[in-house]
């Protein structure tokens, strides 16, 4: 039998419609002939309520008691699924994270998978049932429930496939795949309906949100197939594979519209310090660069408003350091191996002089060239760059 994980993002669940809808797409399928297993995220913003009431209770929430609180949104979706599918009488049951066999480190809020013993989810598959898991969820040694982090549900949906040998992983969000650029932004962005694995890591990481990154990186690594597409409009979709695209220069263009950037100065010998403490949160410093200057490192690193509290906070630990944030923004501009390519960045640096538009740092990946620049500039030069170098 064809075992497929599908996963549904919060709005593909938003509301009662919606999950007797994704219970038919299911069932569609179920009748096919194939094994289901379904991760499902919690109902449309259910968990930024439920963040918020923690923090209305208290301004420091401890982090288990928002692991139990935050758990309960996709037990509420995983539940109301399993339902619609039996009253369109299949069989169908549900499964928090710890019942699923999905063993996580201890850490809360930002726990990392590290086994997964599915013999549970296998029976209920054997025995012809449909398999619903509440995403973003596990359960440490210590039997303590877990939170993966936000967007958590994606890597669940991708770690369930790998564990249970998936033909495929479908992710089923309220937009139909990747695009050459965000829609809401250039309206003119093209639907790309094949992507290779390191492209979608590099534009999800710089803010692409139709899955993330880290399952992106964890199917890279177990070679999973993922199908993008959209739950709501069904139709067009995106394929994700080890190789695609053979030939084509650039692919799609991401943006971050609010980055804080960070740099600083600190005595070389704290450097191993200075990482470890960061390390130890678990917190998301993205492409630090470090250069050495007269026992000094110099280090600059970009991270989310969502993290940039609890970078704060560690930074405070450090005296005698020079720190200077500033609220930007990042465009960046994704495809095959453009950090070879000294062409690509005259060319992106090209438009932003034809365009009159200031930068504060280029930087690149293996696969793309990212320009951090003022808020206000992202949105007009994503357009810009989209149009000069992919619609051309
Ligand atoms: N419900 C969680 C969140 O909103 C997990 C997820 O949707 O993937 O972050
Ligand atoms: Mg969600």
């Amino acid at each position: 039998m064809r075992i497929i994980v599908q996963k549904y993002g919060g709005k593909s669940v938003a509301n009662i419609k919606r999950i007797r809808d994704v219970a038919e797409m299911v069932v569609e399928r179920h009748i096919a002939g194939e094994g289901l297993v379904v991760v499902v995220s919690a109902m449309a913003d259910t968990t930024d309520q439920l963040l918020e009431y923690a923090h209305s209770i208290s301004p420091n929430p401890s982090e288990r008691e928002l692991d139990m609180l935050l758990t309960a949104g996709e037990r509420i979706s995983m539940a109301l699924l399993s339902m619609a599918i039996c009253d369109l009488g299949h069989s169908a049951i549900s499964f928090t994270g710890s019942q699923s066999g999905i063993i996580t480190d201890d850490i809360h809020n930002r726990a990392r998978i590290v086994e997964i013993r599915a013999s549970r989810i296998i029976d209920e598959i054997q025995r012809g049932r449909i398999v619903i898991v509440a995403g973003f969820q596990g359960v440490s040694g210590k039997k303590e429930v877990t939170t993966l982090g936000r967007g958590g549900s994606d890597t669940t949906a991708i770690a369930l496939s790998c564990a249970l040998g998936a033909d495929s992983c479908e992710i089923y969000s309220d937009v139909d795949g990747i695009y050459s650029a965000d829609p809401k932004i250039c309206s003119d962005a093209i639907h790309i309906s094949e992507i290779d694995y390191d492209t979608l890591f590099d534009l999800t990481f710089f803010g692409a949100k139709v899955v993330h990154h880290r399952a992106v990186e964890l199917a890279r690594k177990f070679n999973i197939p993922i199908l993008l597409a959209s739950s709501i409009n069904r139709g067009k979709f995106t394929m994700v594979k080890s190789k695609a695209m053979e030939g084509a220069i650039f692919s799609a263009v991401s943006i971050q519209p609010e980055i804080l950037w960070v740099s600083l100065k600190i005595q070389e010998k704290k450097l191993k310090l200075f990482w470890d403490e960061f390390d130890k949160i678990r917190t998301s410093i993205r492409n630090p660069s470090i250069y050495i200057d007269n026992g000094y490192a110099n280090i600059i690193f970009w991270t989310l408003p969502a993290n940039s509290d609890e970078v704060k906070q560690v930074l405070k630990k450090f005296d005698e350091i020079e720190i200077e944030f500033d609220e930007l923004a990042i465009v960046a501009i994704s495809g095959l191996k453009l950090a070879e390519s000294p062409e690509a960045i005259a060319d992106v640096i090209d438009i932003m002089r034809k365009h009159s538009i200031k930068f504060r740092f280029i930087g690149t990946t293996n696969m793309s060239i990212f320009i951090i620049l003022d808020r206000k500039e992202a949105k007009k030069t994503m357009d810009i760059i989209h149009r000069e170098l992919i619609l051309k």
